[in-house]
């Protein structure tokens, strides 16, 4: 919504009411006009159908700001539409009358619903509390600490250390007893636990009952990692209290979620929601519930538009009326559900449809729940978040790299085509770095597959943290990653880039075999002058080939003579 934030909810919504209510001798006008339609041509379908979604709305916005008489007396008009509208040839032959008797009863229920308004002020409408955000406050970015317990050496020195590249302090223990002893002594912000060990195949579970048992305070956050995928095992760690499961061999960005979700070391990103509506109230209201539940939302009342806004907006998931104007909410989630992209979006519809059988038929086109009109503003805010949150997860194991987390080459290349649209638009620069680590198949060779990939977690880790949220960081290939700088000029690209480079080639592994450092190379291309995704593809690619072949270990931009590099 346009709404400054200088109003509290509160106002808003005691605006929106006051807006349906002077509006409201309006629409009875209107739908007086419509049944005058009617009168003069019984079979005229189309005012039918009008004065029937007329009435739909009138009902539907009505119960939403708590005028519940109200709405039910609208309800009834609706009924007997809807008879007229079902029934095939001549209508049943009092029906005028009775709608006409109708309208009478309407604007008698409208009088006291305008005068309540005047008398005293704007009452709560049923069933509405305000939502506060209970969110955790301002992320903590200091390293926080985790202990991780495993009785096989490897794998606890590995989570060790590739936690480690994503900035948590840990400390690693072979038995759960030590874990305890230490635990005791300081306390960790999170453990990871397996569940069997020597002693026992649930010793992991024991541990952390004897834990919490013995640590005062809030529960630290558990997260169980175990061979077993079977339910017994699975439940056995719910009721222990885990807070997380996963299978070995662990993906450690999975972990990493976890752990930074458990921990608040990132605060989510609010929830998006689309709210496809005709009633601009109703959406208006629907609107303030969900941002005061901190969700972002965005709403369109002309569902034509929807395949667009749903491209630059992104959402989470979707709520969307039923009945509107030039097509319905089934029509609609269909013509969603043909774009590859959105198969998984969920919709639900809200709508004031009292009828199961019909609210049943409109599931099976596809959508993930229905709400009634009025909505209780509790439902609607677990509703859609339980739904944003699922979506989210989807999208995360669609769009990003399992190992660093990063996005994937599809989901890179989509935002390069996407970020290059928007630059184009507009006059602000475009910069696409490619950067590439250098002699990276010698480290495999030498320190082992394991070791590598700690270097791509702490190169991916290195650009997440110094690039800005809105550049764009992607795995595109193997040791190849992707950055899309937008609003900055390939000379600037090139300057920042350089100073990644410089720090991390300072960055100190560790193997088996001994210490090392690593570099790597990067070619950066811009916007102006490529114009197409692929020009600057195969811009920067071209810089990168110069970069090695100048002897790796420097930043090249296409075009740009010479290439940045350290002095010795
Ligand atoms: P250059 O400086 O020319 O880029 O040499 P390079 O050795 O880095 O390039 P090359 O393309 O010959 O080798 C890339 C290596 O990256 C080979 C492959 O084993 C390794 N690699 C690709 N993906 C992964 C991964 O997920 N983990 C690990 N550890 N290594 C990977
Ligand atoms: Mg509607
Ligand atoms: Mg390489």
């Amino acid at each position: 919504m346009s709404e400054t934030r200088t109003h509290s909810p509160r106002e808003k919504i005691t605006r929106l009411r006051r807006f349906f209510l002077e509006r409201l001798p309006e629409r009875l006008v209107a739908a007086r006009a419509l049944l005058e339609r009617l009168k003069a041509d019984p079979v005229d379908r189309d005012a039918a159908v009008d004065l029937h979604r007329h009435l739909h709305n009138l009902k539907g916005t009505g119960a939403s700001f708590g005028f519940r008489e109200f709405a039910e007396a609208v309800a009834q008009g609706e009924g007997l539409v809807a008879t007229v509208l079902e029934q095939p040839g001549e209508p049943p032959a009092d029906w005028r009358e009775r709608l006409l008797d109708f309208l009478d009863a309407l604007d008698q229920a409208a009088v006291p619903v305008c005068s309540l308004e005047e008398a005293d002020g704007c009452r709560d409408a049923d069933g509405f509390t305000l939502l506060t955000d209970g969110r955790p406050g301002v992320p903590e970015t200091g390293g926080r600490l985790v202990y991780i317990c495993d009785d096989d050496g490897l794998t606890l020195e590995k989570l060790g250390s590739q936690l480690a590249c994503f900035g948590y302090e840990t400390e690693t223990f072979l038995t759960p007893e030590s874990l305890y002893a230490a635990a005791l002594g300081r306390r960790p912000d999170a453990l990871v636990l397996d569940i069997r060990f020597p002693t026992g195949p649930d010793a992991g579970i024991t541990l952390l009952s004897d834990l919490r048992r013995a640590i005062s305070g809030d529960p630290v956050p558990a997260v169980f990692l175990s061979a077993r995928d079977d339910f017994a095992a699975r439940m056995e760690s719910v009721r222990a209290g885990g807070d997380a499961y996963f299978l070995k061999p662990t993906h450690i960005s999975e972990l990493v979620a976890a752990l930074d979700q458990l921990t608040h070391q990132q605060k989510p990103a609010p929830y998006r929601v689309l709210i496809v509506d005709d009633e601009t109230e109703v959406a208006d209201y629907h609107a303030l519930i969900l941002q005061e539940a901190g969700m972002v939302t965005r709403q369109l009342d002309r569902p034509q538009r929807v395949l667009e806004v749903l491209e630059e907006f992104l959402p989470d998931m979707v709520l969307m009326d039923i009945y509107m104007p030039g097509c319905n909410g089934h029509d609609l989630a269909k013509v969603i559900r043909q774009v590859p992209n959105h198969v998984g979006l969920p919709i639900v519809y809200l709508s004031s449809e009292p009828d199961r059988k019909k609210q049943f038929s409109a599931m099976r086109v596809g959508a993930e729940g229905f709400l009634t009109k009025p909505v209780v503003p509790d439902e609607l805010v677990a509703r859609v978040s339980v739904l944003a949150e699922r979506m989210r997860i989807l999208r995360a194991h669609m769009a990003r790299d399992s190992l660093t987390g990063l996005l994937n080459h599809t989901s890179t290349t989509h935002l390069l085509e996407r970020s290059l649209a928007a630059a184009g638009r507009g006059t602000s620069p475009l910069s696409f770095a490619m950067i590439d680590l250098d002699r990276f198949k010698l480290v495999n060779d030498t320190h082992g597959h394991l070791v590598g990939d700690q270097v791509l977690l702490a190169l991916s880790r290195v650009l997440r943290q110094r690039l800005r949220a809105t550049d764009v960081i992607g795995r595109y290939g193997g040791e190849e990653f992707a950055v899309i700088l937008q609003d900055t000029a390939a000379a600037a690209a090139a300057a920042l880039i350089d100073g990644l480079r410089r720090d991390f080639s300072r960055l100190l592994f560790h193997s088996a075999t001994g210490s090392f450092r690593c570099t790597f190379s990067a070619g950066i291309a811009g916007h102006p002058p490529q114009k197409t995704p692929e020009r600057l593809r195969e811009a920067a690619d071209r810089a990168l080939y110069a970069a090695k072949h100048g002897g790796r270990d420097r930043v090249v931009v296409d075009g740009a003579e010479p290439p940045l590099r350290d002095e010795p």
